[in-house]
C-alpha cells in the first residue's frame, strides 16, 4: 500500500490511470534482490505496464524499503510455474544472520589509491581471520566505503566457509542491546547478551565512534573485546577517526584497537571516482556517455554516496522525463546536489531527512498521517532536533511533517525531552543522530 501510495502521490497520476494501472498489483515474492509483482490484467496490461511504470515501480519501492530491486512482472497463469522454490537458500541464510548486503563485495569495491591500503588489508583479514591483523580498524570520513569493505570481509569469510559464525552490527545497535539488557536487571538478559557477542568467530563492529563517551558500553565492549580476541577470534572496527583521535574513549581499548592493524581510507581521486561511476554504471546495465561520466566524477568530489546518489537521481530524472542523458541534462537535474563545496547547513530539511535515513523509513511517510509507532516515534524525534538545533518556525516545521499545527510540534518535542531523562536507548538515537547532522 505505502509503495502505491508513494506512486500516487510522486507522479501525480490521474485517478483512472492509477486505479486501472497501479491498484491491481499485488507483491507475489521478494526473493533475494528481486520482487516479483503479481498484474492480474492479460498480457497486453503487463506490456504497458513494464514500459510505462517499471521504472517508477523501482523507485517507489527503493524509497519504501530503502533497498534496490529488481522487478519482475509476472501474469497470474506465470504463478504457478513461478512458485517460488526455496525461498532462502543456505548460504542467503548465513549473510541474512549476519546481516550483510549482498551488494557490497570484493567484487564490487572499486580499488583506487585512497583505499588500496585498506582494500589489501580487508583482503588479508579476510583470507586469514583471526591469524593476521587482530583487530582491524578501519577508519575515513562518511560515505568513503568502511561499511562496504566491512560486508566484503564477511562475505568472504562466509563464502569459503559457511560455517562460520559471522555478526556485523552497528555500534547503535550493540549500544542498544546492551542497554535492553541491562535494563532488563537479570542475570539472564545479561547472560544472552554476552553469549551471543562471545559466541562468534568473527564479530564486525561498524562506527564504534558511536560507543565511545558511554562508560557502561565501554566496559561491556571491553570485555567482550578482551575474550574474543583472547580466543583468537577475529574482530573488524570501523570509525570516523583514527583511535588516538578518540578523545573520550577510555585509555584501555584505545591501546586494544591500536594492537591490530589500523588502516585509512581517504577521499577518492578523480580516476578512481570515474572508475566507481563506471563500475556501478556496468552493475545496473545502464551505457552512459562519457561527457556526463566526467560531468559528475569533476563535480561531486567529497563522497561516494554522494557519487551514487547523483548517478542514481539523472537516471530517475530522465526515465521520468523521458529525455536522452546527457551533460545537459546532468546539470539540470543535478543542480540541487552539486554546489560548489559549500558546507552543508542545518536546516530543518536536512535533519527530516537525517532522521529517516536513521530509521530506514522515507520522508514521505515522515510527513505522512500515519499513526504507527515506528512512524511517529521518528516523526517526534525529527520534531524535538528541528526545535532545537535549528529556528525554523513552529509553522514551517509543521508544514514540513505533514502539514501539522504547532501544539503538536511542541507536544511531539517535549514528548522526546522528556523521554530522553527518563530513557536511556532514546537519549543513546540522538546523541547518534546529532552526531549525523553535525559530525564536528
Ligand atoms: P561509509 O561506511 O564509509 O560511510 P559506505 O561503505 O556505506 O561508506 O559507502 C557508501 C556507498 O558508496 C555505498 O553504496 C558503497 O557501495 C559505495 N562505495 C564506497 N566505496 C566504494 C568503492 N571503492 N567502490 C565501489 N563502491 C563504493
Ligand atoms: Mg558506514
Amino acid at each position: 500500500d505505502e509503495i502505491l501510495e508513494t506512486l500516487r502521490k510522486e507522479h501525480e497520476l490521474s485517478d483512472v490511470s492509477f486505479k486501472t494501472w497501479l491498484q491491481p498489483l499485488k507483491v507475489h515474492a521478494v526473493q533475494n534482490d528481486t520482487v516479483t509483482v503479481l498484474v492480474p490484467t492479460e498480457q497486453m496490461g503487463l506490456n504497458y505496464i513494464s514500459k510505462k511504470y517499471m521504472l517508477p515501480l523501482k523507485v517507489a519501492i527503493s524509497e519504501v524499503t530503502g533497498q534496490d530491486y529488481e522487478i519482475e512482472l509476472i501474469l497470474p497463469e506465470q504463478t504457478k510455474t513461478k512458485e517460488v522454490k526455496s525461498l532462502k537458500p543456505q548460504i542467503n541464510e548465513n549473510i541474512e544472520k549476519a546481516n550483510l548486503n549482498p551488494k557490497y563485495t570484493f567484487e564490487t569495491f572499486v580499488v583506487g589509491s585512497n583505499n588500496s591500503f585498506a582494500n589489501a588489508a580487508s583482503l588479508a583479514v579476510a583470507e586469514s581471520p583471526g591469524e593476521v591483523y587482530n583487530p582491524l580498524f578501519l577508519y575515513g570520513g562518511v560515505g568513503l566505503g568502511k561499511t562496504h569493505l566491512m560486508h566484503s570481509i564477511a562475505h568472504f569469510i562466509l563464502e569459503k566457509n559457511p560455517q562460520t559464525k559471522v555478526l556485523y552490527v552497528t555500534s547503535e545497535y550493540f549500544t542498544n542491546e546492551l542497554i535492553e539488557a541491562i535494563r532488563n536487571g537479570n542475570n539472564t538478559a545479561m547472560a544472552k547478551f554476552r553469549e551471543k557477542y562471545r559466541n562468534i568467530d568473527v564479530l564486525l563492529i561498524d562506527d564504534v565512534q558511536f560507543i565511545i563517551g558511554k562508560e557502561s558500553t565501554q566496559e561491556e565492549f571491553f570485555h567482550t573485546f578482551n575474550d574474543l580476541h583472547g580466543a583468537k577470534k577475529q574482530i573488524i572496527l570501523s570509525s570516523d577517526k583514527p583511535p588516538k583521535d578518540m578523545e573520550t574513549l577510555e585509555a584501555r581499548l584505545r591501546s586494544r584497537f591500536e594492537w591490530g592493524l589500523i588502516a585509512d581510507i581517504q577521499s577518492p581521486d578523480y580516476e578512481t571516482r570515474m572508475a566507481i561511476l563506471r563500475k556501478k554504471e556496468e552493475l545496473d546495465g545502464y551505457n552512459i556517455d562519457d561527457e556526463v561520466i566526467k560531468y559528475i566524477a569533476t563535480n561531486i568530489k567529497s563522497n561516494i554516496r554522494e557519487l551514487e546518489g547523483a548517478l542514481n537521481k539523472l537516471i530517475a530524472y530522465a526515465n521520468l522525463e523521458k529525455r536522452e542523458i546527457n551533460v545537459e541534462l546532468a546539470e539540470k537535474a543535478l543542480q540541487d546536489i552539486i554546489s560548489p563545496d559549500a558546507p552543508k547547513e542545518i536546516t530543518a530539511e536536512l535533519i527530516i531527512q537525517t532522521v529517516a535515513d536513521h530509521f530506514n523509513i522515507s520522508t514521505t511517510d515522515i510527513s505522512s498521517q500515519k499513526r504507527n509507532q515506528e512512524i511517529v516515534y521518528p516523526r517526534q524525534i525529527a520534531m524535538y532536533l528541528c526545535r532545537k538545533m535549528t529556528d525554523t518556525p513552529l509553522k514551517s516545521i509543521g508544514n514540513l511533517l505533514g502539514k501539522r499545527d504547532h501544539t503538536t510540534i511542541i507536544h511531539g518535542a517535549d514528548k522526546i525531552a522528556s523521554d530522553i531523562l527518563t530513557n536511556e536507548s532514546t537519549k543513546n538515537v540522538i546523541e547518534i543522530i546529532k552526531k549525523k547532522i553535525s559530525p564536528n
